[in-house]
């Protein structure tokens, strides 16, 4: 059957390019590629580690994208990129031509960054880094955890999807510890010095949880070089100190989707260039690489960010298509936190494309002020069950 774009990859950066490119020309035969039939979304699935809301609440199905706005929906994986050709191959054994393909396979593990973690160990030790059965084996370990136990994170080195997710993760699984199990303990060993939204989350932490989260930066020996799958132990490089866990959750550091690496569209970064005008890969003009995948300048990988750059790789095919030049655009991100049920933290910015890149408009955005009375805190709390709602909308509904 003859297309005109073919979309790699249902998450809000495909969902959304298949959707604005219909809707900016319904002319055109969009063929999008998933193999899952529900998508869970990683943003709010720490709010279900944190007994909020439940696996359904975060659950995307791909209906809507079929039946109102009339892009083929095809449920199998692509197993290569044909460039010469111009066509896609699919696990099912079909073959899908295409004149623009738009890339959007998330991010795969680098494996190598904490010896003894892979995918061998990640039905015991969970990354919960792709939501769905990953983030019930870990929801289901925090409840069977005794109280008094020790809940390990491992966050990945930069640049990584959702800077602030492992610490809004460590807020909510401490939120829940606190109901259920208020001896138990939450152990940050990072391989970084910083994170995003610090000093509000710390705050946030003390005025909740005491002393019960811990974050360790790798100079005061948080940088884990090996774990022993089997014992749950965790070895850290100064001196190889020795934790012990009761729930283990390795998040390894990150590079592009799969099917992204092994077309040849990343680069030394492990990451795709892109021109970031239009998202267009570097390597291939009649491919385009959108979300965690690509290198977007100063955007973070998030959700957000990906939905944003699906209508933008839809309007730059579409006036491609049409012979049009592209326009610069500007783009917002936000990235909402809640560090408990009601006391929600942000960091937001406008990105203009200038001189070659995105880059953050000088002024714009910013974090959540610190020291905000309560009421900002659950107005933020009740903004983010907002943005939840729209950017889901938006992308798949
Ligand atoms: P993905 O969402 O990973 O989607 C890629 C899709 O491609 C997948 O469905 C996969 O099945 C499919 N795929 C892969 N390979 C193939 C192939 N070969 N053939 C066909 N399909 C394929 N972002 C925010 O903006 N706000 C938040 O609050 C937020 N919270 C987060 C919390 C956590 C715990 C985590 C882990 C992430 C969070 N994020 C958040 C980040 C966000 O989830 C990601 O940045 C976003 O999902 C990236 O979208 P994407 O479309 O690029 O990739």
């Amino acid at each position: 059957q003859r297309t005109d774009v073919v979309v790699i990859g249902g998450g809000p950066g495909g969902a959304t390019a298949a959707k604005y490119l219909r809707r900016f020309d319904p002319s055109l035969r969009v063929t999008l590629v998933e193999p899952a039939a529900t998508y869970y979304t990683c943003f709010a699935s720490n709010w279900v580690l944190g007994g909020m809301i439940g696996m359904d609440d975060i659950a995307q199905t791909y209906g809507a994208l079929q039946d109102q706005h009339g892009v083929r929906v095809v449920q199998d994986r692509v197993v290569a990129i044909e460039a010469d050709a111009k066509r896609v191959r699919l696990a099912g054994g079909e073959s899908l031509p295409y004149e623009k393909l738009v890339v959007a396979p998330g991010m795969e593990f680098r494996y190598d960054t904490v010896e003894g973690y892979g995918p061998e160990v990640e039905g015991d030790i969970p990354h919960a880094w792709k939501a769905g059965e990953q983030t019930r084996i870990l929801r289901d370990q925090l409840r069977a955890m005794e109280d008094g136990g020790v809940f390990v994170i491992v966050p990945p080195g930069n640049p990584y999807r959702c800077p602030p997710g492992p610490y809004e993760r460590a807020s909510l699984v401490a939120h829940y510890f606190k109901a259920e199990k208020p001896r138990s303990k939450v152990l940050i060993l990072d391989r970084k010095e910083g994170f995003s939204k610090q000093g509000l989350f710390m705050d946030g932490w003390r005025k909740y949880y005491g002393d019960m989260i811990e974050w360790v930066p790798a100079s005061g020996g948080g940088l884990v070089d090996h774990i022993d799958a089997n014992t749950r132990e965790v070895f850290t490089e100064s001196g190889f100190t020795r934790h012990r866990a009761d729930v283990l959750n390795v998040i390894p550091s990150q590079k592009a989707g799969r099917i992204a690496q092994e077309a040849g569209l990343t680069d030394d970064s492990g990451w795709c260039p892109v021109d970031q005008l239009t998202f267009r890969s570097r390597v291939d003009e009649d491919i385009y690489v959108i979300g965690d995948s690509s290198i977007a300048g100063a955007m973070p990988k998030s959700g957000h960010s990906a939905n944003t750059q699906g209508k933008t790789a839809a309007a730059a095919i579409v006036r491609e298509m049409s012979g049009e030049d592209m326009l610069a655009l500007s783009t917002v991100n936000t990235c909402y936190s809640l560090v408990a049920p009601d006391y929600g933290i942000s960091v937001a910015a406008v990105y203009r494309y200038q001189e070659g890149e995105i880059s953050k408009v000088p002024g714009s955005g910013g974090l959540s002020p610190a020291d905000a009375p309560d009421y900002v805190r659950r107005l933020e709390a009740r903004y983010a069950q907002g943005w939840y709602d729209s950017i889901t909308d938006d992308s798949w509904g």
